[in-house]
């Protein structure tokens, strides 16, 4: 679902990453076997009065290029944050006048028409704050809302105003009779060459109503009667409007992404097996529940013989452990071998992904893996199984009533999963198991 996108925007210093913890931090939701993944202060979800956006630091993106000066690399960052944002942060200190940097970044942002939030931190006395704050009215943003994010003063009216200029109908363009797709992976792995040669087949039939979707760099296609979008990462570069693509912005944009597709295509380097930002992004697309396909891109480049794909096979689920789930596909994104089975692969994925068991079918079935391998007793009691239910799709969700959650081991809950996954197959998508209480 497209998940509406707000930026933090300011100098070094001004406290940006204290305001983005402060904001996403208690509200990321836990999920077990975290690869690790959105802890880092690019890209995080938060939630304020049941409205779910996602949160970017834009301080978090270093410029690599050598001697580029701070002022330019602000008028990059905040060129990103208007690119990718519905709103605005601009964060000031409050304690000093605003600077030259200060007006430069709000020019930018001015001239973008994006609602724009003007935060002024490190406030320490809320009654004086209204006098010290008139300097700020010079940045043309209106006035300053004080905050401090170390003491998490004022969050409540900065997030109120937040959610109140988000867009309406974020979310609302979602039809769900079409499958989002999103080609994700590093710089140069092949995305835009796949998604030309994906886009380019025959009874493929690209449509160009403009305005169909939210963002250019959606394409919206037919194949067989069915509707899909691919959403291209790579399109933002082509496009040549912020040409100096970072790996960490790249990685913001993917991210993003991965929240707007149902299915996501995760594109390897066959020459260059798994990365670390791969890592870091498979990891989101689990968290995030959505389906999941393997897709090693380059393999006319690779020498093989009849072990090769094994090994491949071998050393992908060694990287990305907690994908064991996700079916893999060797292609050459060049020669367009076995491009044209990928759209097979994503509508498997996808029903899997939205698959409903009955409710009698999962009790019937746990009593059964129960009875085959009782749980093991804990300080003289066992586990009880009461009821179990889907509570929803997309990532298919179920709810264990157990007499004690304490009493449900890790490597109980592992057992249960796999039975599920011998039974229902879930192949391309994560499932999320949740133990309650039944009282
Ligand atoms: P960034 O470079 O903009 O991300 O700034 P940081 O979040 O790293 O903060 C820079 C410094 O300002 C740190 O020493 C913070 O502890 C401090 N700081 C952040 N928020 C506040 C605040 O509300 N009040 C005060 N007094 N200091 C703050
Ligand atoms: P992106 O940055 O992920 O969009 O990658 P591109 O699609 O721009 O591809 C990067 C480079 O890899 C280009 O020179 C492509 O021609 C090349 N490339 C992409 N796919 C393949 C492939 O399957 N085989 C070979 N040999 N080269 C490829």
């Amino acid at each position: 679902m497209s998940k509406p996108v707000v930026a933090i925007v300011g100098r070094p210093n001004v406290g940006k990453s204290t305001l983005f913890n402060r904001i996403a931090g208690g509200l990321v939701a836990i999920v077990e076997n975290k690869p690790g993944v959105t802890r880092d202060r690019l890209y995080r979800d938060a939630e304020w009065l049941g409205r779910k956006f996602a949160l970017i630091d834009t301080g978090g993106i270093e410029f690599k290029a050598e001697g580029t000066p701070i002022a330019s690399q602000m008028r990059k960052q905040a060129e990103i944050a208007v690119e990718e944002a519905d709103v605005v942060i601009l964060v000031v200190d409050a304690q000093l006048a605003p600077t030259p940097d200060d007006d430069l970044i709000a020019r930018t942002l001015r001239r973008s028409g994006k609602p724009v939030l003007l935060a002024a931190n490190k406030v320490e006395d809320f009654e004086k704050a209204e006098g010290q704050l008139y300097d700020f009215l010079a940045l043309g943003l209106g006035e300053a809302i004080p905050i401090s994010a170390v003491h998490g003063m004022n969050m409540g009216d900065l997030l109120d105003m937040v959610v109140s200029n988000l867009p309406e109908n974020a979310g609302e363009d979602y039809d769900p009779d079409v499958i989002r797709i999103s080609v994700i992976g590093r710089p140069n792995v092949g995305k835009s060459s796949l998604v030309n040669n994906m886009l380019g087949r025959e009874r493929v039939i690209v449509s160009n109503i403009p305005g169909t979707t939210r963002d250019a760099i959606d394409t919206p296609f037919e194949y067989e009667g069915k509707h899909y979008i691919l959403i291209d990462t790579a399109g933002m570069r082509r496009k040549g409007r912020i040409e100096e693509l970072t790996e960490q912005y790249s990685v913001v944009r993917s991210l993003h992404a991965v929240d707007r597709s149902d299915v996501i295509l995760m594109l390897l380097d066959a020459t260059e097996g798994v990365t670390e930002q791969d890592k870091k992004i498979a990891g989101y697309a689990h968290d995030a529940g959505k389906a999941i396909v393997i897709v090693v891109n380059k393999w006319d480049l690779v020498e093989k013989d009849d072990k090769t794909i094994n090994k491949f096979e071998k050393t992908i689920r060694e990287e990305l452990g907690f994908l064991q789930y996700a079916p893999t596909m060797f292609i050459s994104a060049k020669t367009g071998q076995r491009v044209h089975k990928i759209l097979e692969l994503v509508d498997f994925v996808t029903e899997q992904n939205s698959t409903r068991v009955t409710t009698a079918t999962l009790n019937t079935l746990v009593r059964e893996w129960l009875h085959l391998n009782p749980p093991p007793t804990d300080k003289g009691r066992r586990l009880k199984v009461l009821y179990l239910t889907q509570a929803s799709v997309k990532p298919p969700t179920f709810v264990f009533f157990v007499n004690d959650p304490e009493l449900m081991h890790f490597s109980y809950k592992r057992y249960l999963e796999n039975q599920m996954r011998k039974h229902f197959g879930f192949e391309g998508t994560p499932i999320r198991i949740i133990i309650r209480q039944k009282d």
